[in-house]
């Protein structure tokens, strides 16, 4: 069997290694010169900026990677108890994240504290509201408003107001299934899960990416866009402009619009339906400033007239030579994406000196026109996204989105495409 891979990102690779683990003959190709996807690190002045993912958590699958990799003495591990603050009422304020500093924060009053505390008392998600109905009627207004929205909304740059529950509370659904979310989040603490460090690498995130390619670079071809999918026999064709390649299975791991384009002869009803994905437009600005606060960073609460979504401190969490990253844009500002990168850098440095009291200065803007999946209205669409046998769409819009959920994933094909390959050959062997 060959399974056919499209897009040499984190899902790509970690598959590209664990089917070359396991037996299985992959081909990706990857339209960029880079491999990584999304994930891209570079250096400005000796300072590494993050240019997607700012850090991820050092899970089982990662470590399998890493270790694959020989990259355990890059490995850089940020101290998982630093504090993480909400920027409200022109302060940042602590967020609770253990019983004691759920006391001690002044994020909420002490009726928000005694109504968030209610929470095993409420029903669960019903399916017909949204992610804002849902945190509101669980835990309160006051903790929905201070806290919540800032931190769930912030991982997509959306809105909560208009993520339908359906589908952007599958990971809080799992959860609640024990009745409770207060007591599934101490669970998990107990269990340890928690303690899935926050990690990155000496020369920044991309440095995984790299060495998954340097160690599959036989079966990685860069620069190699995959232009069109087509059936041929019990497999499919994929079409480049170096050449077409027959194959067994077909991954595609890119964007949703990408994947439209592609699936065009093969499948028109989910190609149809995947063009109406929306992507919050996100801007990144790099900061340098000698401000030396300790904690993972701020997300601006939506009622601030900041226009900042949040900040990353690089500096603090993996020791960054003074790195700041601010986001901004998203669902709530999607034009200020297309602003001149003079005006992005000026809002961006003006906000942060005002949060931090430091000065900064600007060092670099990025712009990510279709950044996240916004798990908003438009995902009503994936009902309809039902690609033939033997095409399976994995990423971040058909799955969770962060790279350890992206890993877990490429892991569990892997395994299918080993197990249904033992299967055939032992059918052949009878
Ligand atoms: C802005 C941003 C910030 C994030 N921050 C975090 C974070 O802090 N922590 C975390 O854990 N996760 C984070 N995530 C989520 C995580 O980084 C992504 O979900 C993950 O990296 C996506 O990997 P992927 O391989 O599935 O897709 P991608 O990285 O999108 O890779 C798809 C690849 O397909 C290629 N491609 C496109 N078209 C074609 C074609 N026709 N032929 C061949 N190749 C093609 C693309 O060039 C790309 O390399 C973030 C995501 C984004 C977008």
């Amino acid at each position: 069997m060959t399974v056919g891979i499209v897009g040499a990102g984190i899902t790509g690779l970690a598959l590209s290694e664990f089917c070359r683990e396991r037996g299985v003959d992959t081909v990706a190709f990857e339209a960029s010169s880079e491999p990584g996807g999304v994930i891209r690190s570079t250096r400005v002045d000796g300072r590494v900026l993050e240019h997607g993912p700012q850090r991820t958590r050092l899970t089982d699958g990662l470590e399998t990677l890493i270790d694959a990799c020989g990259l355990r003495s890059d490995l850089r591990v940020a101290d998982a108890d630093l504090p993480l603050y909400v920027y409200a009422d022109g302060r940042l304020r602590q967020v609770p994240l253990s019983m004691g500093a759920f006391m001690r924060t002044d994020l909420l009053s002490a009726t928000g504290k005694l109504r968030m505390l209610a929470e095993p008392l409420t029903e669960g998600a019903r399916d017909d509201e949204t992610a804002a109905d849902y945190f509101t009627r669980k835990f309160g207004d006051e903790a929905y408003h201070n806290m919540i929205a800032p931190l769930f909304g912030g991982i997509y740059g959306s809105d909560p107001a208009e993520m339908p529950g359906e589908y952007a509370l599958r990971t809080v659904r799992r959860m609640e299934r024990s009745g409770s979310l207060v007591r599934a989040a101490l669970r998990r603490r107990l269990q340890g899960k928690e303690r899935e460090a926050p990690i990155s690498f000496a020369d920044g995130m991309a440095q995984l990416p790299r060495a998954l390619y340097e160690r599959n670079a036989d079966r990685v071809h860069l620069e190699t866009p995959v232009e069109g999918i087509a059936t041929q026999g019990a497999g499919y064709r994929l079409d480049t402009a170096a050449g077409d390649r027959v194959v067994d299975e077909v991954v595609v791991t890119a964007r949703a619009d990408v994947t439209a384009g592609l699936l065009d002869t093969v499948d028109p009803e989910s190609a149809r339906a995947l063009r109406q994905l929306y992507y919050n437009p996100l801007a990144y600005v790099h900061l340098a400033s000698e401000a030396d606060p300790a904690g993972f960073g701020y997300q601006v609460r939506h009622d601030e007239s900041l226009r900042t979504l949040g900040v990353t401190w690089n500096a603090s969490l993996f020791d960054r030579d003074g790195v700041y990253t601010c986001f901004l844009g998203g669902m709530k500002r999607p034009g200020l994406v297309d602003r001149p990168d003079d005006e992005l850098g000026r809002v961006a440095r003006e906000e942060f000196e005002t949060v931090m009291g430091a000065s900064a200065e600007v060092l670099n803007v990025t712009r990510h026109p279709r950044g996240m999946p916004a798990y908003d209205g438009s995902w009503t669409a994936m009902e309809s996204v039902d690609p033939p046998e033997g095409i399976t769409l994995a990423t971040n819009y058909t799955g969770r989105m962060g790279v350890p959920a992206r890993v877990r994933e490429a892991e569990r094909l892997a395994g299918r495409f080993a197990e249904s390959e033992t299967a055939t050959a032992a059918v052949a062997g009878a």
